[in-house]
């Protein structure tokens, strides 16, 4: 079987190592891939087509016949990739772009939740700042939240705790417009307490199967405190939710969505991410992603003992109910390496010298191996693994405890370090404090 990967991060590296463990799976193209994607060469290829270049990934995938394509990011999926590739009847794994307004519209999910009887906080939309102005006026208890309505990578989300910052926000999205037409929309909620989780559904539009329950670190500081980030260590699975919690998250969230998804005649196919608030056990919807979050990828494909490639097959012949998923009873962890100044400005271009040794990256990529290293912002030029991103490189250790694969990670991290280095040294520290293993 031949396979096409749309994306260029550490969750796609970790999909090409994950379906590459199915001797059914003969070759793997990814678009553009990355530096880690390089040294999987056996049967994986980087392509040198960018992720928002559909017409070359459909051109591509037809001229290699490829079985199906898997995609990554948020973005081609909001500019109709799948729809695209449906339409030239090519297999794909992803929700058409009316089924990522999940995604991609934070107005459009709190509008389907509300249709849907779905748990969420409380909220109210705005196209208009003077009328968003008014109403905030009328607020007596902070925090609340501003929220961008469309796509802006984690920074569209403002928690406001005084009068002032939210009119500051709302000058900032509809005055300044800092995340341009993102914030054309905008949505003023009710801020919920409580501890997050992430659900992963894989669904072909009706019956679902879920992933590892992970949970992740958005801020780049320790004790999750500073700048949100696209997510700096991650870990699977969580005993925030629990047997009760996870039964309410499928009876009172994920089957109502996917039933007034295909009520509304776009069902929602791919894999569905569901950011969950849980407090004294019940669970809300923070949020919806259209696809697999990074670097969570990194820790709940570890624990998935099914082949990737099996339940890819059957999402698309419709027959996932009837798919056996098996997740492992380890416990997995991955701490991001990032460029010093993250997410702000940093530097790029250096060498990460102990992984220029492809026997040594072959040892990190085996299988059975207890810890892995996925690559994010690495390129290879003339032979040599450079730096080329903010976040660049995952280590995600796999043992019986997540204390364990935490020791696992941080003694690796020891060797793949490279100049200008940052991580967070507290990884999963809340599951520690509450389970002590
Ligand atoms: P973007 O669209 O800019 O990429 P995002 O999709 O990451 O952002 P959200 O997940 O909706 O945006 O929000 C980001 C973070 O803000 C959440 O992970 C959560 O920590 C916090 N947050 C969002 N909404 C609420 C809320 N109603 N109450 C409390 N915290 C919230």
């Amino acid at each position: 079987m031949k396979i096409l990967i749309v994306g260029n991060g550490g969750r796609e590296h970790a999909l090409a190592w994950t379906l590459r463990k199915d001797f059914r799976v003969k070759k793997i193209y990814i678009a553009p891939g990355n530096g880690g994607t390089v040294f999987l060469r056996d049967i994986v290829q980087n392509i040198p087509i960018s992720v928002n270049d559909i017409k070359g990934l459909v051109a591509f995938a037809r001229q290699e016949h490829v079985d199906y394509v898997v995609v990554g990011p948020e973005f081609p999926l909001e500019n109709g990739i799948v729809n695209a590739f449906r339409a030239s009847n090519i297999s794909i794994i992803g929700p058409t772009k009316e089924a990522a307004k999940l995604e991609t519209s934070k107005a459009f999910a709190k509008s389907v939740m509300t249709a849907a009887k779905i748990p969420t906080a409380c909220y109210k939309t705005f196209t208009n700042g003077f009328k968003a102005k008014d109403y905030v006026r009328s607020i007596k208890e902070f925090p609340i939240v501003i929220k961008a309505s469309g796509i802006a990578a984690g920074k569209g989300v403002v928690i406001a705790y005084s009068l002032e910052d939210t009119e500051k926000a709302l000058k900032e999205m509809f005055e300044e417009k800092i995340f341009g037409n993102a914030g054309n929309e905008v949505i003023i909620e009710e801020f919920m307490r409580g501890e997050e989780a992430s659900v992963f559904a894989l669904t072909d539009g009706i019956h679902y199967k879920l992933l590892s329950v992970a949970q992740d670190h958005k801020r780049i500081g320790e004790q999750d405190m500073g700048k949100n980030t696209g997510g700096m260590g991650a870990y699977a699975p969580t005993s925030i939710v629990n047997t009760n919690v996870l039964e309410q998250t499928k009876k009172s969230i994920i089957e109502p969505l996917l039933e007034e998804m295909t009520r509304r005649g776009t069902p929602f196919t791919g894999i569905l991410y569901i950011g969950l608030m849980i407090e004294n056990q019940i669970p809300k919807v923070v949020e919806f992603n259209a696809r697999l979050g990074d670097p969570e990828t990194q820790v709940v494909l570890p624990l998935l003992e099914t082949s990737l490639n099996s339940i890819f097959e059957s999402m698309i012949t419709s027959q996932i109910e009837g798919t056996n998923v098996l997740l492992s009873n380890n416990s997995a962890a991955t701490v991001v390496l990032a460029s010093s100044g993250y997410p702000d400005q940093y530097e790029i271009g250096h060498n990460i010298v102990s992984l220029n040794d492809a026997s040594i990256w072959e040892r990190y990529s085996e299988i059975k191996n207890d810890v892995l290293v996925f690559h994010s912002g690495t390129k290879v030029e003339r032979n040599r693994l450079l730096t080329s991103g903010g976040r660049v490189l995952s280590v995600t250790g796999i043992s019986e405890s997540l204390k364990k694969s935490l020791s696992l990670v941080y003694n690796k991290i020891k060797d793949v370090s490279f100049t200008n280095v940052y991580f967070r040294k507290d990884i999963g520290y809340r599951e520690l404090g509450r389970t002590g293993i």
